[in-house]
């Protein structure tokens, strides 16, 4: 028996609800941002008592499939003042759907200084006082919330970015070696904090399970996919072997890799932040070159890179990262990168919107291109330490371009355009355009058609067939971050015929019901098109699918191409 909990930080109350009908085959973000379109006013103040912070379990999370335990994190963004979900790995998804939560709903606002955390078992979820632990970092919380609670604690917990409610703050979430995933992008994190939540624990102990409607159905079919996730070129051997940054050399090569805050395509000193690189780094000082986020990952593409001693430096060392800091600043160093992920970790803000500040906070002129010793002293001495210029630079790209009046800030719905140069790979630049979430690579992963030869081949440079790939794209991401599967089953997903099918036969076995590969894709445009349906509530028009202005008029090595669509041609993604 599954339940919905209420827990409103207002009048300090918990309530356990049963599921409404409508809601029973949701998860993930399906469920959150049905909730948030439900329950939310769409003009309210992200960090007033108004919004509502949602945790929910994939569809399949807590199932014996690999690969499905993600949890998706939802509200309105006050970054980008929109709707927002954001799924991570760790344990807590887990937990949370073993103990039958199908969400958690967070509601109101304490009045006063007093902090809380939210402990969640088997008899319910307890509101407790908290003080030991607030004005600490992630790292600290759980360590000492492991010591007073077990190992096998599940936490979901904020920095001191969070409780300053900056703009880029992340949820983190515990993974199975007690270091850090995050709830990224959006800045939920600064949602949590306005609620006075340092952190949530989730014990499992005596926890029903997942019950499946029909478990030998849902064998074969688990098998099929987990198989087709280890045949696809990309999932089976790329990925574990050099991780998401495999993409360093791939996309330089393509002329698409955002240099020097987006002012090339091209980065001269890659081959010393590639995969390849890192790889190396990582075997040749004993560390861990694979590794996965939570139990049941067959993929691990995360990784343990040691620091030159062998002690830890970093985990879950991603392309997106490594290249925000590496190209898009100029620093050529894997280590130096590796120890400000670690403080971002810690701190607790995105490392996409963080990196990205960095590049418009050098050409700003705060610090040079390439200072890496400047961008740990202003993560460590300014944002974590909440100066006023911590907290401009904490309130993300968009924040130090209006407060510098820089004009080349590479930004959408106020959220930072990561990796991928939307000039040179053009099905990107459609989906950071469009997507509901402000600029967002994981929303519609063009890069798998334009790039990677994945689900056929669109001319990265051609703007023919970019809108429709994108929109096909984005309703099937919903659809995947709905079933708690993390985002690298798309690649199987769109080359091996029987992966797809195998995963909606896993939906249908484990409710008892037919779920085919029609409806999965329906379930993707019906909350793509609620999610959209909020923004323009919340002010949200067709003006807001743009990219910066930049983009049009300044044109980038090698190829020399500029973003050249019309306004038109983007507002056709939403006939749909
Ligand atoms: S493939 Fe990577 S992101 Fe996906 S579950 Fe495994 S470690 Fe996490």
């Amino acid at each position: 028996m599954e339940n919905i909990y209420r827990v409103n930080m207002t009048d300090m109350t918990v309530k356990q609800e049963d599921v409404p009908e409508e809601w029973a085959l949701l998860g993930g973000r399906g469920l959150t941002s049905t909730i948030v379109a439900a329950e939310v006013l769409p003009t309210c103040h992200p960090l007033g008592p108004n919004n509502k912070l949602v945790f929910a379990p994939g569809i399949l999370t807590g199932t014996p499939s690999v690969q499905s335990g993600r949890l998706s994190a939802g509200g309105k963004s006050p970054l980008t003042e929109g709707i927002n979900e954001s799924n991570s790995g760790g344990t807590s998804a887990q937990l949370l759907a073993r103990l039958g939560i199908k969400a958690l709903i967070i509601e109101g606002q304490p009045k006063g200084d007093t902090w809380f955390n939210l402990h969640v078992n088997k008899d319910g979820i307890a509101i407790r006082e908290e003080t030991e632990l607030v004005g600490k970092n992630n790292f600290a919380v759980i360590e000492a919330v492991e010591s007073r609670l077990g190992k096998s604690t599940g936490i979901l917990t904020i920095g001191i970015a969070g409780e300053l409610r900056m703009l880029s703050a992340n949820i983190s979430v515990k993974d199975p070696d007690s270091k850090i995933r995050s709830h990224g992008r959006g800045g939920l994190g600064a949602v949590m904090g306005s609620k006075k939540i340092k952190f949530i624990t989730i014990d499992a102990e005596g926890a029903p399970g997942v019950k499946l409607a029909d478990p030998d159905k849902f064998k074969v079919a688990a098998k099929t996919f987990a198989k087709a996730l280890l045949d696809h070129p990309v999932s089976g051997q790329a990925l574990p072997t050099y991780g998401t940054n495999v993409l360093v050399n791939i996309i330089n090569e393509a002329g698409g890799l955002p240099t020097r805050n987006f002012t090339s395509g091209q980065y001269a000193a890659h081959d010393k932040i590639s995969g390849e690189t890192m790889r190396d780094t990582i075997v040749a000082r004993g560390g861990k070159p694979k590794h996965g986020c939570h139990a049941g990952c067959i993929i691990q593409c995360s990784q343990v890179y040691p620091d030159r001693n062998g002690g830890y430096l970093s985990s879950g060392f991603e392309y997106e990262t490594i290249w925000g800091l590496g190209a898009d600043c100029c620093i050529d160093d894997l280590d130096i990168i590796a120890k400000a992920d670690n403080i971002m970790d810690d701190i607790g803000v995105d490392s996409i919107e963080t990196a990205v500040m960095f590049g418009v906070a050098m050409e700003a002129g705060i610090i040079p291109f390439g200072d890496g010793a400047g961008v740990l002293r202003l993560l460590t001495d300014e944002i974590g330490k909440g100066t006023p210029l911590g907290r401009i630079l904490g309130n993300g790209a968009g924040s130090v371009g209006r407060a510098y009046g820089i004009t080349r800030v590479p930004i959408v719905k106020n959220q930072s355009i990561p990796a991928y140069d939307p000039r040179a790979i053009k099905g990107i630049g459609v989906t950071y355009a469009t997507s509901t979430m402000g600029a967002d690579h994981t929303a519609g992963y063009a890069i798998a058609t334009n790039i990677l030869n994945c689900g056929g081949y669109l001319d990265p440079l051609k703007k023919e067939g970019q809108v429709e790939l994108s929109r096909n794209l984005q309703i099937a991401t919903t659809a995947i971050d709905s079933t708690g599967m993390c985002i690298f089953v798309a690649f199987p997903a769109l080359d091996i015929p029987e992966c797809l099918p195998a995963l909606t036969d896993m939906i249908g076995a484990r409710f008892g019901v037919a779920f085919a590969v029609d409806d999965f894709i329906a379930l993707g445009k019906k909350i793509l098109k609620l999610e959209h349906e909020f923004n323009i509530k919340a002010g949200f028009n067709k003006a807001h699918d743009r990219l910066p202005e930049f983009f049009t008029y300044e044109s980038i090595a090698p190829h020399n191409a500029v973003w050249d669509f019309t306004d038109e041609e983007i507002d056709e993604f939403w006939n749909f």
